[in-house]
């Protein structure tokens, strides 16, 4: 079960001038395939189809909770969105819609202006697409049953993942896609190392795999061990001052779990 609180993930600037354009480079965070939907669908889908759970543990509790995380990015981006496109032309609820004449035209100002189903199919709202407007796709779910290969592709995941958001921070200058993507950038780092740390872990609990003895002998001869890839992407999050904040926080270190009383063994993969 999910237990869901009424608020987002961090504090994001109230809306500004609208920013359509950037709205829609936005929306790659959401439903492109490096996104948050493919983030919370990859490990959310794994984390159901775990059999024996208990014996999978701590890394059962890894995917889970990292899954519990992911729908809170997905709401986060969302509202980033939500708030760029705020004032972009009237909304429905906000100022009067229904007292505009439409002989006059009063969504011209947004043709050729970021998506257009931002204003045609709802309400200048999210929506489950990228930033060319394709919908997310199931088909960037990989949940192949082997801990290994799962892990290894939700390290790729999350590196891709982080590279598209420091292209969306170049992209867009708009206050709230920077705070998101500052955010976003920091916590992402964490899942990296999380996934990297469970793997090198996992793959030492099982002595004896060839991967675990090419492991080894690549330690063995030049020192180097999975979790020290970092940074990849060599993304300067120091330099970033949208990152500082969620940095002085130390929330590049904490791992977060989403129940009061459950999945406690995941310290085990993060300590
Ligand atoms: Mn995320
Ligand atoms: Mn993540």
């Amino acid at each position: 079960m999910i237990l869901r609180y009424d608020r987002i993930a961090t504090e994001l600037p109230p809306p500004s001038d609208p920013d359509p354009a950037g709205a829609a480079v936005v929306q790659e965070l959401l439903g492109g395939r490096f996104g948050e939907m493919s983030t919370f669908w990859n490990y959310t889908i794994q984390s159901f189809n775990f059999r024996g759970r208990q014996g999978a543990r701590p890394f059962y509790d890894l995917v889970a909770n990292i899954a519990a995380e992911e729908f809170g990015h997905v709401e986060i981006v969302a509202t980033a969105i939500n708030t760029m496109l705020t004032g972009a032309s009237p909304t429905p609820n906000g100022n009067g819609r229904a007292k505009l004449d439409p002989t006059k035209s009063p969504l011209a100002a947004v043709k050729g202006i970021g998506n257009p189903q931002h204003f045609i199919a709802g309400g200048q709202g999210a929506l489950p697409q990228d930033s060319n407007a394709r919908p997310w796709n199931g088909d960037y779910v990989f949940s192949s049953g082997d801990l290994v290969e799962d892990l290894t592709h939700n390290f790729f995941l999350e590196t891709g993942a982080r590279n598209n958001k420091l292209k969306v921070y170049e992209m867009v200058d708009h206050p709230a896609a920077r705070a998101l993507t500052g955010y976003l950038l920091v916590r992402g780092g964490v899942h990296q190392r999380a996934y990297a740390r469970a793997l090198t872990g996992y793959l030492l609990v099982r002595g004896g795999v060839h991967q675990v003895a090419y492991a080894r002998a690549v330690e063995l001869l030049t020192g180097a061990d999975l979790t020290k890839m970092f940074p990849t992407p060599r993304i300067p999050t120091e330099k970033i001052p949208e990152c500082r904040p969620h940095l002085e926080r130390k929330e590049h270190t904490k791992l977060y779990r989403f129940s009061p009383s459950d999945y406690k063994e995941i310290v085990a993969v993060f300590t």
